[in-house]
């Protein structure tokens, strides 16, 4: 067993049964080296507000899968930032999860978002079959991690990976029933998942309404918030069809107008808007808060500044 920096022995699940407020940012791994540079130049002034953690996302069906492990090693290795992987599940055998888990494990990361995942566009059902076959649901992904996790196969962390799972506090929009969808992100609570990062949403009255109901459900993991600032109406159009069923509120989309296609204001107004949501969310006493970047960190900086910190710990 190699020794690793002391940062990461740091273990998230100590964190919130202090009742420390997380803060964490997600980046997308770059397809070219290029992108990657430019990641990078961003990830080292993100590192300046000393966030909690970092996280990669993963891409549909593991089109990403090698990009997104060595994006989560390279930070690992060398920044002072916690990475946590996304890992879907959709088009992967128990075999392939398990081999993730353990090179993840073997490279001291500490915590994992167990998610399905959506069918890739591209998926080729005759050649590769059922892509639901080992994993149907996220819940079959967080067992497996927690059977990793009860096997001791974990070499840096005797309790394994600390597991988050997706919550969405406007619904997810495979599920028109709203209340099965509760017993379902429970299903994935009972199988052992250790915290909740939400779909983006604009309106915090949405979150802690998914928050009230969550404790009606008996779901007691912590629920971090995602925020995502937007940057520019292009990037707002994006987000509508990737984060299929996030509303934006009527007076989101006044304050947008009125910046009348200059792209330097709808800047402006996005990002005024999520520091706005950030402050409400602390006032509320939010477990977390989870900033979509989108690779870039001048938006994020500019949510410090105005909330008035040089870093995370200001905010604390
Ligand atoms: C914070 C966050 C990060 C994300 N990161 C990524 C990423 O990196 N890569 C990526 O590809 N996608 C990502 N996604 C998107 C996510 O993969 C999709 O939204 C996906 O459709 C649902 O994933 P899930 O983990 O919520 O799945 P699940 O919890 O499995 O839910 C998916 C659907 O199945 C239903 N369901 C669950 N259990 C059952 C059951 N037993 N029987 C019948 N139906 C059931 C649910 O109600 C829901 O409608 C992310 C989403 C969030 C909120």
């Amino acid at each position: 067993m190699h020794s690793l920096p002391e940062r990461s022995l740091i273990d998230i699940r100590d964190i919130f049964a202090q009742r420390r407020t997380t803060f964490s940012f997600e980046f997308f791994p770059p397809k070219s080296a290029a992108g990657a540079e430019d990641l990078f130049h961003h990830i080292t002034e993100l590192e300046q507000l000393r966030p909690t953690f970092v996280s990669v996302t993963y891409g549909a069906g593991g089109s990403t899968r090698q990009l997104t492990h060595d994006l989560v090693v390279r930070i690992k290795t060398s920044t002072a930032l916690d990475p946590m992987p996304h890992l879907t599940c959709v088009g992967h055998s128990e075999a392939d999860i398990d081999q993730i888990l353990e090179r993840y494990a073997a490279a001291g990361i500490n915590k994992i978002l167990a998610l399905r995942g959506d069918m890739p566009k591209n998926w080729d059902h005759a050649a590769l079959g059922d892509p639901h076959k080992d994993f149907p649901h996220a819940s079959d992904l967080v067992r497996a991690i927690k059977r990793f996790n009860d096997a001791g196969r974990h070499p840096h962390s005797r309790r394994g990976f600390a597991i988050g799972i997706a919550g969405f506090p406007e619904g997810h929009p495979d599920t028109p029933n709203r209340l099965m969808e509760l017993d379902r992100l429970k299903a994935k609570v009972d199988q052992g998942a250790d915290f909740i990062v939400t779909q983006l949403f604009f309106n915090n009255r949405d979150f802690y309404d998914f928050r009230e109901r969550c404790d009606l459900a008996g779901i007691r993991i912590p629920s971090i918030a995602g925020i995502m600032p937007i940057t520019s109406i292009g990037g707002m159009r994006k987000m509508a069809e990737l984060a299929l069923g996030a509303r934006y509120p009527a007076p989101l989309i006044r304050a947008v107008n009125r910046a009348g296609g200059d792209d330097d204001a709808v800047r402006r107004v996005g990002v005024h808007w999520a520091t706005e949501q950030c402050r409400d969310l602390l006032d509320n006493r939010v477990a977390g808060i989870h900033l979509y970047t989108l690779n870039k960190s001048t938006a994020t900086r500019e949510i410090y500044a105005t909330l008035g910190v040089k870093d995370s710990t200001g905010l604390l």
